[in-house]
């Protein structure tokens, strides 16, 4: 289809018609965009996407996206380090802190397990979370802090159902005297936790259940 255009418009196309909900159709719509916008603009839309590739890495305690060694959240004193949130994907933090309701910490996984998919607990950051409630793992949280409790909120979807009871599983067997919790149900079953409103969040971090 887009054969008729010079082969950098061409590859400009090809390249935003990768990015997730971006088809054929809109992406020949932005890269015109992008061809009427002023040098500088497009400059700067390109250097963004370098530079978010360059600096940006994962936090060395909890996983999620920084540009520093920790992340902002771990590094902030006044959060609750006794508390720690597992999510799939560095997206799902911030759906947790638009709740305003959770001032603990979070550990992302990286994804869910799902064998059909190739993806076992090994390929997740798994044996890091466990580090983390267990001794091993207690300088990371600073001195004095135990992990008091972790709040299971991978996706209300099969992947994420089994990737949180495997996590539990663990938990248990590892460190006895933590309490693992669950979200509350009322999230909308098979979603993502990116797409729950802040709300639905809310109620389900305040109603989450031990496990
Ligand atoms: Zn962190």
């Amino acid at each position: 289809v887009t054969d008729s255009y010079a082969p950098p418009v061409q590859r400009l196309v090809t390249e935003l018609s990768k990015l997730p909900g971006i088809g054929n159709r809109t992406a020949q719509r932005l890269a015109f965009h992008v061809l009427r916008a002023s040098t500088q603009d497009a400059s700067a839309l390109a250097q963004a996407i370098i530079e978010v590739k360059e600096k940006i890495g994962l936090c060395e305690v909890c996983f999620n996206l920084t540009d520093e060694r920790r992340c902002r959240i771990c590094e902030d004193p006044r959060r609750d380090h006794a508390l720690i949130c597992v999510v799939e994907e560095p997206s799902d933090v911030i759906p947790m802190e638009r709740t305003h309701e959770y001032r603990g910490v979070y550990h992302v996984l990286g994804g869910a397990l799902s064998p059909i998919d190739g993806v076992d607990p090994e390929d997740l950051k798994i044996e890091q979370l466990l580090a983390r409630v267990t001794s091993a793992g207690q300088a990371d949280v600073g001195p004095g802090v135990a992990v008091r409790e972790v709040v299971l909120a991978t996706n209300p979807t099969t992947t994420g159902e089994a990737t949180a009871l495997h996590i539990a599983q663990e938990l248990r067997a590892r460190a006895p005297g933590l309490t693992v919790t669950r979200l509350a149900s009322g999230l909308p079953v098979g979603s993502d936790l990116e797409y729950a409103d802040e709300v639905t969040l809310g109620k389900a971090l305040a109603g989450r259940r031990a496990v």
